[in-house]
């Protein structure tokens, strides 16, 4: 994407920007800037020299949706580039200022606005534990989660991620009835409000704030269940992830999270190194308290041993992290404390032969690739995604890997990418250019990150 071939303002005075803003809060201090300008490209090496110099020229700080119009409409007039931030936690550079610009800071638009009969309507920048934090006491929780819970935003999540914690019950953000209704502010001279219902949500949902931004949602929720956090230990991979298959397909157990973690990854588990024993393979598992026994009995016929169980209050009282924070892109996280040369991969095993596939890749890759899967519900199915640790060596070597697992029908979500389209299915979702057409004429919105819209261009 070349910088010639926008059109945005050039030499602003951004004193005299922030003066436009009116009463809205600014950060103009650069050490804030910078910060504000972050996420966590720098999980990948290649986004890592691609981004580390983009940076924002201002942060607005919205309390209100009359704040968010001001800012979109302000941007709009001045033509400056604006770019949606929640906790930025993203780790494909989403939420990274390609061209400069503001960073509109959702975080203090944090209510709650209703919750009744499972449904919640809520602020964009609630974070996801503060959310959980008011609907669990009244009986009901998310229906699923990113492991980022304890920072991450609903608004971040639903236009950012993709599921997570909970997707082995409920399947993934990009299932029809996932989110019921978004609530949008354009990017005009004079913005418009814009009520996504039914269907209709998913031309803004994952379409990382380029084509609106999300002011409030409305999230089906699930009945809250007390989860217990347990961890498993096998002497052999497969048969930690056949257990963890036949887990997922056992439609009497209530879980929350199921994940596989080969030897010599939980090595790098150093809060809760010492209940695993080196050599063995890991699973984490979150287990509805009624559905132990059912689980236990399961472990048994698979020959797995159980070496950490905790309650909620349990976890809260020793200060460990819970279990949720080793899975996900936190496994991720996890190694890179310790080793800052590796890197990972987002990978499909869809249902069906999943398990043969992630045999053949262990097989082919061995320690090069150390494994971490995801169960998940996919269409009614479970199958797994893999996050597969990736000791990097060169970005050649690195596109070979992901070629043999594309061509061997194990899609990668590329999670090298900035580029919405290319980290995804890799098609270009005519709904979301559309919308973007109606709701940022300018392409102000989180620009260079879709190629749709690029490509019309
Ligand atoms: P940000 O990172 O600030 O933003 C994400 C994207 O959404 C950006 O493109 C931003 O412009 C856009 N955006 C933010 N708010 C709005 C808004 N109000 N309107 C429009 N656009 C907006 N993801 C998962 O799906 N599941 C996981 O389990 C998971 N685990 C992770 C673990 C780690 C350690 C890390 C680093 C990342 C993980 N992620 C995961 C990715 C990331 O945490 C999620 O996508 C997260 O929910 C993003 O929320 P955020 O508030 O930090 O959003």
């Amino acid at each position: 994407m070349s910088e010639a071939a926008t059109d945005f303002a050039h030499d602003v005075d951004w004193a005299a920007f922030a003066t436009a803003l009116g009463d809205v809060p600014v950060l103009t201090e650069p050490p804030l800037v910078k910060q504000k300008s972050r996420d966590f490209y720098w999980y990948s090496p290649i986004l890592k020299a691609q981004l580390r110099k983009k940076f924002a020229d201002i942060v607005a700080v919205p309390r209100t949706e009359a704040d968010v119009v001001k800012v979109a409409a302000t941007c709009a007039q001045w033509r400056v580039p604006l770019t949606v931030r929640g906790a930025g936690t993203g780790n494909y550079g989403q939420a990274m200022p390609l061209f400069g610009g503001v960073i509109l800071d959702m975080t203090a638009l944090d209510r709650i606005k209703w919750l009744k009969d499972g449904v919640v309507a809520v602020e964009a920048g609630k974070k996801l534990i503060d959310l959980e934090g008011e609907t669990r006491p009244q009986g009901w929780e998310l229906r699923m989660y990113g492991s980022t819970r304890r920072t991450a935003t609903i608004g971040g999540f639903i236009a950012g991620g993709s599921g997570g914690i909970g997707s082995i019950m409920y399947g993934v953000l990009a299932d029809r009835g996932a989110i019921n209704a978004l609530r949008l502010v354009t990017c005009e001279e004079e913005p418009r409000i814009v009520e996504l219902r039914g269907d209709e949500v998913m031309k803004a949902s994952h379409a990382y704030g380029c084509n609106g931004i999300i002011t409030e949602l409305e999230i089906p929720l699930a009945p809250a269940w007390p989860w217990l956090d347990c961890i498993a230990v096998f002497d052999d991979f497969m048969a930690s992830a056949r257990f963890c298959q036949a887990l997922g397909e056992g439609d009497g157990i209530v879980k929350r999270e199921i994940a596989a973690v080969e030897w010599p990854l939980p090595q790098y588990f150093k809060p809760i190194r010492d209940v695993l024993p080196d050599g063995k393979h890991a699973v984490l598992l979150m287990i509805a308290a009624p559905s132990l026994d059912a689980y236990a009995a399961l472990l048994a016929e698979h020959g797995g041993t159980e070496v950490y169980r905790k309650t909620e209050a349990e976890v809260e009282e020793s200060g460990l992290p819970p279990i949720y924070e080793y899975t996900w892109n936190h496994t991720t996280l996890q190694v890179l404390k310790t080793d800052r040369t590796i890197t990972y991969l987002q990978t499909l095993f869809a249902p069906g032969d999943n398990l043969e596939k992630v045999a053949h890749m262990r097989e082919v890759f061995g320690e090069e690739v150390p494994l971490h899967l995801e169960f998940v519900r996919l269409h009614g199915r479970i199958g797994c995604f893999g996050l597969q640790i990736v000791r990097y060596t060169t970005p050649e070597r690195l596109d070979e890997i992901i070629r043999y697992h594309d061509d061997n029908g194990c899609p990668v979500f590329n999670p090298h990418t900035y580029v919405l389209e290319d980290g995804g299915m890799k098609e270009i979702d005519y709904g979301q250019v559309d919308l973007k057409r109606e709701a940022d004429p300018h392409g102000l919105l989180n620009p260079g990150k879709m190629r749709g819209w690029e490509e019309a261009r």
